[in-house]
């Protein structure tokens, strides 16, 4: 079979009721189901357009149509990255270890001024976006990126080490409009052990 060369959505590496009660069931199965759905089809639609035009030869606005590809794969990768750094209830959350963890001691000074500060990145993004950790290798630093939307502010070629999605449809049904208790929520499934995995991979 040929290999695809279409976005599919991931499937989520724990059961939609494993992050209560800090995401509820409801919550993550809209969340992963319908909004990450709808980004893996948005880009999708669009690499068929391009496709089509490509074989009729006819003309795009190509101006909104590679920035609609951005706000959906953006949307899709992101996502996905995020899915994979929770951890089901009781298997993430408090400080983390390793290399990782040792890194936040030396950039920040200490966790608690590191979980400050993505803290505020999160509460602070404009309308609907993400905060992220990312890993500078030119200057072996973690340096927080304030994403808006899903393709704003980005930082070329740093890698994502975790993210946090604060778009209103993250957490509506649980927390209504309060973005700051779901932030709260969020540090009590992180994943740590895979953010360590994540960095162990830029170090080699
Ligand atoms: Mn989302």
């Amino acid at each position: 079979m040929e290999t695809t060369k279409f976005y599919s959505l991931p499937k989520l590496p724990y059961e939609y009721k494993d992050l209560e009660p800090y995401i509820s069931e409801e919550q993550l199965k809209i969340h992963h189901s319908k909004h990450h759905q709808a980004y893996v089809n948005g880009a999708n639609a669009i690499l068929e357009k391009l496709d089509k035009a490509r074989k009729e030869d006819t003309t795009l606005d190509i101006r909104a149509t590679l920035k609609e590809l951005s706000f959906n794969i953006g949307g899709h990768l992101l996502h996905s990255l995020f899915w994979g750094n929770l951890a089901p209830t009781g298997k993430g959350g408090g400080k983390p270890g390793g290399v990782f963890g040792e890194m936040v001691e030396k950039e920040f000074g200490s966790f608690e001024r590191f979980k400050k500060e993505f803290t505020q990145a999160a509460i602070g993004v404009e309308g609907s976006g993400w905060a992220a950790l990312t890993f500078c290798k030119q200057t072996n630093r973690p340096i927080i990126m304030q994403i808006e939307k899903h393709n704003t502010n980005i930082y070329p070629m740093f890698r994502i080490l975790m993210v946090l999605d604060v778009f209103e449809h993250a957490y509506y049904l649980d927390y209504k409009n309060e973005r700051a208790k779901f932030i709260d929520a969020f540090w009590n499934i992180v994943n740590w052990g895979e953010v360590n995995k994540r960095l162990e991979g830029l170090l080699k």
